[in-house]
């Protein structure tokens, strides 16, 4: 048989057997009316996944693409703007708003930590900032943060929020019209149960009219020109048209579960890995609570290298987990939650790693991992 193989990162995400499927059918051309009525369907259940009535702009491209668009669709050179980091992508969208030349002003917790909303407010009054940057899902540490308040805290500064949603667009709730967030932008391959390669740009009205004063060069992401392309059911070059056609199928099948029922599912999925860690005596990077849905942190015994034991997991058990970063890369690893996952997955990876720990050394306790998991999500589910 060949290995089989388990993917339990936090992105890419595994993908549900209808999508796949979708993705072998014969490539249509984009500018043809079978393109265009697929097109049209997946533009509406876009709107209904990300909770917005805005035009959710669709690029080729990872979900960074889609932030970039963001960027040099809002700003103008030298102009400031607030990028507020709590972990590695936070800090990846300064780099990326000092690289377009934009005056970055840097609102920067350490890792682990969430973003407190009076920080933000503050940040942007003294700063006259009319852009902030926030990350929803920090999928660096496993923290959500609190992005109702802190878009409150950017609408009390006239300023516009552009929220990095890509791991947690589809898994823990975003309101984005009832909670005034101006851009929202996500990728494929996380939540939203798509192989890689499609990101979107949720746009408000208010976004717009900044866009026509901004001026950085934009060409490939030209939200203008992509708006006008998408209101017939186009896009101004081509797009990936057979994962478009898969993701619709994935949304299709999102919406048919209800985001209520989604993520709840994540709530279950977040509490069954925790309770896993706990019983094998592991010490949580990512918060203990209900906020964790997206992915678990875990730190390794002392003495277990985190990265032999995720190489030894993929290598010996095809199960492959995320590693970690900076301080903590020797004792940290990170199994994702999000998409199309079941409780049986959490399983499977939890016992491989009690499998693998036991064999590096750390005393384990046989088998307690998958019952207080199991026990956990069917405490939850019945709620
Ligand atoms: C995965 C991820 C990204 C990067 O997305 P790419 O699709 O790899 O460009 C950015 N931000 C967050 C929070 C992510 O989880």
């Amino acid at each position: 048989m060949p290995r089989k193989r388990y993917l339990l990162t936090p992105g890419p995400t595994p993908v549900p057997p209808e999508v796949l499927a979708a993705l072998g059918e014969p490539v249509l051309h984009h500018r043809s009316p079978d393109f265009k009525a697929v097109f049209a369907e997946t533009r509406a259940r876009l709107r209904q996944v990300f909770r917005t009535e805005n035009e959710v702009l669709v690029f080729s491209a990872s979900g960074t693409g889609a932030f970039e668009s963001a960027v040099v669709n809002l700003l103008s050179p030298g102009e400031k703007v607030l990028a507020v980091s709590h972990g590695n992508f936070g800090t990846r969208w300064q780099k990326m708003a000092a690289a377009f030349g934009c005056d970055v002003v840097e609102l920067t917790y350490a890792w682990g930590e969430a973003p407190r909303p009076d920080d933000v407010r503050r940040a942007l009054a003294a700063s006259g900032a009319l852009v902030a940057l926030l990350v929803h899902s920090e999928t660096s540490t496993g923290v959500v943060s609190d992005v109702e308040r802190l878009v409150a805290a950017c609408d009390d500064a006239g300023a516009i929020s552009v929220v990095d949603a890509i791991s947690s667009l589809g898994a823990v709730p975003l309101e984005t019209d009832a909670w005034g967030v101006d851009v929202v932008v996500t990728g494929s391959q996380k939540a939203l149960m798509t192989p890689p390669g499609l990101a979107f740009a949720s746009v408000s009205e208010r976004a717009w009219a900044k866009v026509e004063q901004a001026t950085l060069p934009r060409f490939y992401w030209d939200w203008t020109r992509a708006r006008a392309n998408q209101e017939r059911n186009e896009t101004p070059f081509t797009p990936a048209t057979s994962t478009i056609v898969a993701l619709n199928t994935a949304l299709e099948q999102i919406l048919a579960e209800g985001l209520p029922a989604v993520f709840a599912r994540h709530v279950a999925l977040g509490r069954a890995c925790r309770a896993g860690a706990r019983a094998m005596g592991l010490e949580l990077y990512s918060p203990d609570d209900d906020s964790a849905a997206v992915l678990t942190g875990i730190l390794t015994p002392e003495g277990i290298d985190a990265v032999e034991l995720r190489l030894a997991l993929r290598d010996r058990h095809g199960v492959t987990i995320a590693g970690g970063h900076g301080d903590v890369v020797d004792r940290l690893f990170r199994i994702g939650h999000i998409g199309y996952v079941d409780v049986f997955d959490i399983t499977t990876a939890l016992g491989a790693i009690e499998l693998q720990l036991a064999e590096m050394g750390a005393s384990v306790e046989r088998g307690a991992a998958v019952a207080a998991a199991l026990e956990a999500y069917a405490s939850t589910v019945a709620v």
